[in-house]
């Protein structure tokens, strides 16, 4: 069969990643800090481990992998390089590949550790959202420093996604992603800003989608993502902004990206102003709604 796979952190992202590894016929193995999350995948054929030294350590060298998908470089630390981590269990050869959105510099520093336990490591962050990860439609933007170890992964990758793009070297992929990510924040914003607009001129939000998705607006924000209750089905603004990427998330990539963008002398006015937004928003109720609440926060604020 094919190659087995390690899947750890399981929320929002990585349990529809993993199920989709699992759909494709793959031996699995999981672990998350809160088991109760892998209850659908275990459930499914899925075996839970306790640790991820356990996973490594179920998963075969040549041609298996392990996939990281967490919120915090320092939750990438811990789960590489902490007492059960993943280095101290790995089998010489096995892919570590890590999907979260972290400080390249962590990419990096994982990548020299695993090459010194003989293993090729990857950052491999993705776009799509919690639908894209459902219906394996991910983008995966990927560092590595080696082709052998691109090629090795992208069978796991078009598993969960679109034939994957190679970025560059390790750091790469992360870097492409708070670019990325910074556009998203701005994207979304300026969409929310524009129905909050509409709304209160007395236009109806269907009229304006329906003009803007095929107008020079049109946007994921606002035609896939739309973040006005009522307009889409089956994203977060139609179950009051539940599940989806949180706003604390959102603010964490505004603050990789502006970091990044220090280190670099690169300008980012709209980036920095969207930040102190989002941040109202998530001091305001929403940071752990989905960050198209910033519609909501707009629209509060709107009568005050
Ligand atoms: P999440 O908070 O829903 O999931 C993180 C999971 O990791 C949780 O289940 C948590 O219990 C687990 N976890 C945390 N620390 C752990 C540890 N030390 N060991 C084992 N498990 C641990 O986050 P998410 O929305 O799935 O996002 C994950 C990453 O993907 C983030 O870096 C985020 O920026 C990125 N991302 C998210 C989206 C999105 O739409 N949600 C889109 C693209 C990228």
């Amino acid at each position: 069969g094919l190659p087995g796979v390690g899947f750890i952190g399981l929320g929002n992202m990585g349990l529809p990643m993993a199920r989709n590894l699992l759909k494709a016929g793959r031996r699995l193995v999981v672990h998350d800090l809160n088991p109760a999350v892998a209850a659908p995948l275990t459930a499914a054929g899925a075996t839970f481990a306790s640790s991820p030294a356990e996973v490594a350590s179920a998963v075969t060298g040549e041609g298996g992998a392990v996939f990281t998908m967490l919120h915090s470089g320092a939750a990438v630390r811990e789960v590489y390089t902490g007492a059960d981590g993943l280095l101290s269990a790995c089998k010489p050869q096995t892919l570590l590949v890590d999907c979260s959105t972290v400080e390249p510099a962590t990419a990096r520093e994982m990548s020299s550790a695993a090459a010194a336990h003989g293993c090729d490591f990857l950052d491999a962050p993705v776009s799509g959202g919690a639908p894209g990860a459902a219906s394996a439609s991910l983008t995966f933007m990927v560092g590595s420093d080696s082709d052998a170890a691109f090629a090795a992964a992208t069978p796991f990758f078009t598993q969960m996604g679109k034939p994957p793009v190679r970025c560059g070297s390790v750091g790469a992929g992360l870097a492409v992603k708070l670019a990325n990510n910074l556009a998203l924040s701005l994207q979304m914003l300026a969409t929310a800003e524009a129905f909050s607009l509409g709304k209160a001129q007395g236009v109806d939000p269907h009229v304006l989608a329906q003009v803007m998705n095929v107008s020079t607006a049109r946007c994921w924000s606002s035609d896939t993502y739309n973040p006005v209750p009522g307009i889409l089905e089956g994203v977060p603004a139609a179950r009051d902004y539940e599940g989806g990427f949180a706003t604390s998330l959102m603010l964490k990539d505004l603050r990789l990206a502006l970091d990044a963008a220090a280190a670099v002398g690169a300008p980012t006015p709209s980036a920095e102003h969207a930040r102190r937004l989002y941040r109202l928003s998530a001091e305001r109720g929403f940071a752990s709604r989905d960050f198209g609440s910033i519609y909501a926060f707009l629209e509060a604020a709107r009568g005050e």
